[in-house]
C-alpha cells in the first residue's frame, strides 16, 4: 500500500526535519562550547613504565612474557602518540634497566624515589604509569585506571582514561576507575593515573597484550583519555 502525501504535508514534514536537525546541531554546539577548550600542547607528560631490571613485575603463565617488557612497549608507544600530537614527554625509564643504584639497600624504594625525582625535576604536569595486572582467578580480565586519594584531578584523569578504555577496547567488559594505593600516586601532587592494561593471568589477555594491533588500540585509548582530560575544564 502506498501512502500518498499531499505537497502541503511534504512541506510540513521537511520543515519539521530541518528544525530538528538544526536544534540538534545547536545543542551540540552549546555542549561543545561549554565543555571543551582548545587543547594546549605545551604540557609535559611523564610516562612511567612500571618495574624493570631486577623487578619483572608479574608474568604470563603460558608465554612467560614479563610485565616489565610489556610496560615499556606500551609506554614507548604512548610517548610517540603524545609527541606526535605536540606534547612534551618524559619517560622515567627507556630500557629494561631499573633506576635504583645497585648498592641501594632497598632497591624497590630507591627505584621508585628515582622515578619521582625525574617527574619533579622535569616539572611534569601529569604522570601516566603503565602496568599489567595479575589475579588468581584467571577469568578476571580488562584494563583499569587508578587514581590517587584526595586528588580530584587524578580522579578526573583516571575517569577519562577509563571511559576511553571502555569505549574503544572493552565495550563488553565495562570497568570503573578506582582508588589505588601506589607509591607514585601518593608522592606527586599532579594529575596521576596508574593504568593496569590487562591481566597476564587471563590466557586470552596474555596473548592480546603481546599482539601489535591490540597494543596499538590499547595505547590509543589511553592517549585519547589524556587528550579528553585536557580538552575539558582542566587547567594545570
Ligand atoms: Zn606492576
Amino acid at each position: 500500500m502506498f501512502i500518498v502525501f499531499k505537497p502541503k504535508k511534504i512541506l510540513i514534514i521537511i520543515l519539521i526535519l530541518v528544525i530538528s536537525i538544526l536544534s540538534t546541531l545547536g545543542a551540540y554546539a552549546i555542549v561543545s562550547a561549554k565543555n571543551s577548550k582548545k587543547v594546549r600542547f605545551d604540557y609535559t607528560i611523564a610516562i612511567d613504565a612500571g618495574h624493570g631490571g631486577h623487578d619483572n613485575g608479574c608474568s604470563g603463565d603460558s608465554t612467560h612474557v614479563t610485565e616489565a617488557e610489556l610496560n615499556l612497549i606500551v609506554a614507548k608507544k604512548l610517548a610517540k602518540y603524545l609527541q606526535d600530537f605536540g606534547f612534551k614527554v618524559v619517560l622515567t625509564r627507556e630500557n629494561s634497566d631499573s633506576l635504583n643504584s645497585p648498592f641501594a639497600k632497598n632497591k624497590k624504594k630507591d627505584d621508585m624515589s628515582k622515578r619521582a625525582e625525574i617527574i619533579n625535576d622535569n616539572n611534569c604536569d601529569m604522570v601516566v604509569s603503565i602496568h599489567m595486572n595479575y589475579y588468581p582467578d584467571t577469568t578476571v580480565h580488562g584494563a583499569q585506571s587508578f587514581y590517587a586519594k584526595d586528588n580530584e584531578r587524578s580522579m578526573d584523569l583516571a575517569k577519562c582514561v577509563q571511559t576511553q578504555l571502555n569505549n574503544q577496547l572493552q565495550p563488553e567488559n565495562l570497568k570503573n576507575s578506582q582508588l589505588g594505593d601506589y607509591y607514585l600516586l601518593n608522592v606527586v601532587d599532579i594529575p596521576t593515573t596508574i593504568v593496569e592494561c590487562g591481566f597476564l593471568s587471563n590466557p586470552t589477555e596474555e596473548m592480546l597484550l603481546q599482539d601489535l594491533d591490540y597494543q596499538n588500540k590499547l595505547t590509543y585509548a589511553i592517549f585519547s583519555g589524556i587528550v579528553q582530560y585536557f580538552s575539558f575544564d582542566h587547567e594545570i
